[in-house]
């Protein structure tokens, strides 16, 4: 088959790519280089993405795993939290070795780090629904003494759940999870736990619950999804489990236009477009850019809703 012949509809959906918390962290990350120089410490990868990471390390970022792993000379550097959020031992860690720390924890996840503290002062014990070892989970799980937090992934979970001895109970969940499994996951825990205390508003965010609806409505008219963002972010793969729920006999997740295989286009004439609350639109760009070297396109802009959420920067990075 000559691909250069066949035709594609592309529904590029809209909201996608960077969230407000992702845009937050990456500036937080430049402008700490802008105003102190290099290196810029940044525990852990400051969002999940490949690129983004990649190319703020050639400014001057080091990505660590654990404060103990910056040298004893750089130990007045500044560090960065990143936007998954962080144990509390983390900064009280840097406190005590007096480290220069920047925390660049989205908002929401600090609102949901708040939300559990306050149950937790109010004796109930908690129940996260997340993924394990996600270190969003660990951060939100490292609010509060071991023990204190149960972990959930599904409804089996859910089933297996002896919590007779805990006479409160709240849930609170990851932000970045899928709106539908979650649903069922909580009708699940009130089904057993009817007095159980309920978040104040949704853990899931803005963000992953609009990169969601606008993937249900391309996934519907799409043979393929494609959705740009890195193995690591838990929002992009949700998009894919979504697209796959919703219609789309395939969906892919490709961090660049680098991993698509043109035979996933055999047979296909309609293509859906997403991105991960992570990706950077070049890279959805660049996607776009090699299907439209390889087949003849039309692109149609798909809104589902518009964002104008913004977070502040810490005060130290705000432009004077
Ligand atoms: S995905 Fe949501 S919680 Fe995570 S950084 Fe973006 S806005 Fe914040």
């Amino acid at each position: 088959m000559d691909s250069t012949q066949q035709s594609l509809n592309l529904y590029l959906a809209a909201p996608r790519g960077f969230c407000a918390g992702v845009d937050r962290a990456i500036q937080i990350v430049e402008r700490a280089l802008d105003k102190f120089g290099a290196p810029v410490y940044v525990r852990h990868e400051i969002v999940h993405n490949d690129l983004v990471v990649s190319e703020l390390r050639e400014k001057g970022a080091v990505f660590i795993d654990e404060l103990s792993d910056i040298p004893p000379e750089d130990i007045a550097r500044p560090v960065v939290f990143s936007a998954h959020g962080v144990p509390k031992s983390v900064p009280e860690e840097a406190n005590q070795r007096n480290m220069f720390s920047i925390d660049a924890t989205c908002p929401l996840v600090s609102k949901v780090h708040r939300g559990v503290e306050r149950h937790y002062s109010n004796g109930a014990h908690i129940v996260l629904i997340g993924h394990k070892g996600h270190v969003e989970v660990i951060g939100t799980m490292g609010q509060l003494p071991e023990g204190a937090v149960t972990l959930v992934e599904t409804i089996e979970d859910v089933d297996a759940l002896d919590l007779s001895q805990h006479k409160e109970l709240a849930y609170c969940t990851q932000t970045t999870l899928s709106v539908d499994d979650t649903h069922d996951i909580v009708v699940a825990l009130k089904a057993k736990y009817p007095h159980i205390k309920v978040p104040h508003g949704d853990d899931i965010c803005y963000a992953t619950t609009n990169r969601q609806l606008a993937v249900k409505d391309i996934a519907d008219k799409s043979d393929l999804v494609l959705i740009v963002g890195s193995k690591a972010s838990s929002n992009s793969n949700r998009l894919v489990d979504t697209a796959l729920l919703y219609g789309a006999s395939h969906a892919y997740l490709v961090d660049t236009y680098e991993d698509i295989d043109l035979a996933w286009f055999e047979g296909v004439s309609d293509v859906g477009i997403s991105a991960g609350a992570s990706a950077p639109e070049v890279s959805v760009n660049g996607v776009i850019e090699y299907i439209k070297e390889h087949f003849d396109v039309t692109v149609e802009n798909v809104i589902t809703k518009k964002e104008n959420v913004e977070f502040k920067l810490p005060k130290m990075l705000r432009a004077s």
